[in-house]
């Protein structure tokens, strides 16, 4: 258990955080208002009285990690509280461990406090019971990642089906915060130190069509519930806001011009998941791969330094040789700046399962090897021509002689790195922003020096 530590009354969690970054921002959410009740967050099964256990259940290898994890809180400590997407699974945890405390799915806050309730009791006090306890109404709550950096989740749930995800069936449809709200948040953010916002959701591009783009007053100023909207007034903060998951719509053009003007990082993740236009069509996705290749060019024309980030599936069921080529001529084409690729994997309830023909499993692995292999010569390449350049970087860590930072380009934990050969002389410290002077390059890193005024 990884977590920070939360002092007090003697009634003790304990909490294991799995999966992606809007589970993070579930678990964050939960050990706030665990705090906010007064329970103590303990780092060691032994110091837990109970386990909250938040799992991950897309595809199988995460349902194995989750399983294994529950399995370990249940050997360690023996009551456990499993919630998170894999809850949407009971009978799956409960066929490997039949003594779980209690089961609850995804942003089921108020049944996993209910859970930790029964197990362990909230104290009267008498000072303190007739005060509204609330997360949402505390400053900025627990955080999982450093004090320099966010995530800022804007929505719940999924419009779209893509065939190989069941995420709208485990989060439901989409679900957009007021934007007022998100504003409010990030300004507490901002106010508590951090530096840069990353903006989460299953689809950041469609924020706010369930509520039908609703105005709200936000600093005495109206909002559209928008992305555009959205990322106007988070440039408000003169923070870094970078834009995660977000689908290839074309109102994504509009968002480009705030990146030229440098009010947006000038960086998308946008996941294409693949090139072939019957393979998008397979998997229930926008499948205009010409538009899309001059879309990218449009966006680069118009903001120059745009970093593009992907992700893309290869072997899905009935991906032919011919049209795996298709996407590696796209990767030529597109010259996209980072990539992450999964060979297909079936997730038990994906619609994609009962298509026919699938792709054995040695050829999925080859060609995931291909491709890998063709993008590692293109991130090579754009990252090579950095080298010489001025690039600002915010600084997550000093190690010995070394800082470690990270550029426009780079997300956390997904990108790469800038490792600054100064960055102790230079007295760098974490959260701090400096220009570096690139002095080399690898397939994933850069490499300099901080530019210190003489
Ligand atoms: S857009 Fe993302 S979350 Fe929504 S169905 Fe497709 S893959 Fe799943």
């Amino acid at each position: 258990m990884s977590l920070p530590e939360v002092s007090s009354s003697g009634r003790k969690v304990g909490f294991v955080s799995l999966g992606c970054p809007k589970a993070l921002v579930d678990s964050e959410r939960i050990l706030t208002q665990l705090k906010v009740e007064g329970y103590d967050i303990v780092q060691t099964y032994d110091d837990a009285d109970v386990v909250v256990v938040n799992t991950c259940g897309f595809i199988d290898s995460a349902v194995t990690e989750s399983l294994d994890a529950i399995g370990e809180a249940m050997a360690e400590n023996g009551k456990v509280i499993v919630t998170g997407c894999l809850g949407k699974r009971p009978e799956q945890i409960r066929a490997a461990h039949p003594g779980v405390l209690a089961i609850t799915g995804p942003q089921d806050y108020q049944s996993v406090m209910s859970a930790v309730y029964k197990a362990l009791p909230p104290q009267h006090n008498p000072f303190t019971d007739l005060v509204l306890k609330r997360a949402d109404d505390n400053d900025i709550g627990i955080k999982l990642t450093p004090k320099h950096y966010a995530y800022l989740k804007i929505s719940e749930g999924c419009n779209h089906r893509c065939s190989f995800c069941i995420i709208p069936s485990m989060r439901g449809d989409l679900v957009s915060r007021p934007i007022d709200d998100v504003l409010r948040e990030a300004e507490k953010l901002a106010m508590g130190g951090v530096k840069e916002l990353l903006v989460i959701s299953q689809d950041t591009s469609a924020y706010g069509v369930d509520v039908k783009y609703a105005e709200r007053s936000w600093r005495g100023k109206q909002y559209q519930t928008r992305m555009k909207a959205l990322c106007e007034g988070l440039s408000e903060l003169g923070l870094w806001t970078r834009l995660h998951y977000v689908y290839p719509y074309p109102h994504v053009d509009d968002i480009i011009p705030l990146m030229a003007d440098g009010k947006l990082l000038p960086y998308l993740d946008i996941p294409f998941q693949h090139a072939s236009p019957r393979v998008l069509k397979l998997m229930k996705r926008p499948g205009a791969v010409d538009k899309t290749l001059e879309r990218i060019q449009r966006w680069r024309d118009i903001a120059p330094d745009i970093t593009i980030r992907s992700t893309f599936i290869v072997g899905f069921p009935g991906e032919t040789e011919a049209e795996f080529e298709e996407l590696l001529d796209f990767l030529d084409e597109a010259q996209l700046d980072r990539v992450g690729a999964f060979a297909y994997s079936p997730v038990d309830g994906a619609a994609a399962n009962a298509l026919p023909d699938p792709v054995p499993e040695e050829v999925k692995q080859e060609r995931l090897a291909r491709f890998m292999e063709r993008q590692a010569e293109i991130s090579e390449a754009k990252l090579a021509d950095k080298v010489g350049s001025v690039q600002r970087c915010l600084v997550d860590a000093v190690d010995g002689d070394l800082a470690i930072a990270r550029s426009m380009a780079d997300a956390p934990e997904i990108d790469g790195l800038v490792q600054i050969q100064n960055g102790l002389e230079a007295g760098l410290r974490p959260g701090q922003f400096v220009d570096v002077q690139i002095m080399g390059s690898d397939d994933h890193d850069l490499y300099g020096e901080a530019m210190i005024d003489d």
